[in-house]
């Protein structure tokens, strides 16, 4: 076996399906968010990042970047081991808290990232349950597609965000399966949202789990809690599970629940027990930013409006916005190659950075521009974008609103 070719011609295939990812090279500036110097070989150049996960600049946070500074001098680079053998730290401990806490629930548990939480958590709990059944929206995560692959029970996919569907499926059910509900509250690529109470009234007439993912939505809805939490439906989940490298920004997962069943999860889940705990400075940077954002509402409410304004602004000028009803603000331009085009453009001429979203990240036809915008883009940002984008738009004769 050639095996270098062998790699070579896979890569060329993505390539050749219009797939192949190419990073932009940032170093981003704290204190200066969302400017960051984009390095091309040897050249740079200064752009507006405006596809960032940090949705609220928590990455930047004076109070966030002291209690890490802190906690490093206190403690040292690394955590020292796994959770059970030598690297709990206090911090550890206090952030599981501060999370159980935020949900309204027993107990958390802490993961590497959200990606492992819900592979690890999906995985061991569906795995576990004898003779368990998934029912999964079909626009759910890839970590938890994953998950739910892993743990090797039957999965049956609902019709995104579909209640009917999910009954009719839950209807043909043997009643006395366990059965285990997955779906996410904020859709990351459309910014829409699940009727969570409806399902888990489901739930609950047909004897079935929750599982909800929340990575969208903690820190930016209800006290931080996500939509649950603004929806006030916190205590009818049985399993949240979110992220703290998103609107907390910095790393890490968890899932908040039950006492019995957190204690189930860290006792059997591979991906939580064999593995080097968080660093303590990153732990201590999630709960400074989780109890900042518990009682200020400052940030929140600037996000929104930042997101209003920059959806009514992208209409005004005929841009073809997705109808999300949250802080995601979609852009349509249903084709890969001029969505790329499109990107470029915003990068090289305008110095914007925009990541095109294309298949299999979303349904072919539907490629668009996700855009971000945080607390901390000023109008002056939005004049310059949608200025932009109205001059590319003009300029490869692209599609307007209807
Ligand atoms: C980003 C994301 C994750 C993974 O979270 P990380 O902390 O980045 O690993 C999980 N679920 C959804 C829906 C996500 O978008």
């Amino acid at each position: 076996m050639d095996y270098e070719t062998f790699f070579a011609e896979s890569v060329d295939q993505v390539k050749q399906e219009g797939r192949y990812r190419i990073f932009a090279d940032l170093l981003r500036h704290a204190g200066d968010f969302p400017r960051a110097t984009r390095h091309t070989g040897s050249d740079r150049s200064e752009v507006t990042v405006w596809c960032s996960n940090d949705y609220l600049g928590m990455g930047q946070h004076p109070k966030v970047l002291g209690a890490m500074r802190e906690a490093l001098e206190a403690c040292g680079a690394g955590a020292g081991g796994t959770r059970n053998i030598a690297g709990t730290n206090h911090y550890h401990v206090l952030l599981e808290q501060e999370l159980a806490s935020l949900h309204g629930k027993e107990a958390a548990l802490l993961f590497t990232s959200g990606y492992v939480s819900n592979l690890a958590a999906l995985s061991t709990i569906a795995a576990k349950l004898p003779g368990c059944i998934v029912l999964s929206d079909e626009m759910n995560h890839a970590s938890m597609i994953e998950g739910i692959r892993h743990s090797r029970a039957e999965k049956r996919i609902f019709k995104h965000n579909d209640p009917a569907d999910l009954e009719r499926q839950l209807k043909d059910l043997d009643p006395d399966r366990p059965k285990l509900i997955a779906f996410e509250s904020v859709y990351s690529m459309d910014g829409d949202v699940a009727p969570i109470e409806t399902f888990c009234d489901l739930a609950d007439r047909y004897g079935a789990m929750t599982y909800l993912d929340e990575v969208h939505a903690v820190g930016l809805y209800g006290k931080g809690g996500g939509i649950a939490d603004r929806d006030g439906v916190m205590d009818r989940v049985t399993v949240i599970e979110g992220t703290l490298a998103k609107a907390f920004g910095g790393l890490g997962g968890y899932i908040a629940a039950s006492e019995a069943l957190v204690d189930f999860v860290r006792s059997y889940a591979s991906a939580f027990i064999f593995t080097t705990a968080l660093p303590p400075h990153v732990a201590a940077g999630a709960l400074t930013s989780i109890r900042h954002l518990k009682q200020s509402g400052e940030e929140r409410a600037r996000h929104q409006e930042r997101a209003a304004t920059l959806k009514r602004r992208l209409r005004e000028g005929g841009l073809p916005v997705m109808p999300s009803t949250t802080h995601i603000v979609p852009v349509l331009v249903g084709d890969p190659v001029l969505c790329r085009q499109v990107t470029d453009i915003l990068l090289e001429r305008y110095g914007i950075y925009v990541q095109p979203i294309n298949y299999p990240t979303v349904p072919r036809g539907t490629e668009r521009l996700r855009l971000t915008p945080s607390p901390l883009h000023s109008d002056a940002h939005i004049d310059h974008l949608v200025q932009a984008l109205s001059e590319i738009w003009r300029d490869l004769g692209l599609k307007h609103a209807a």
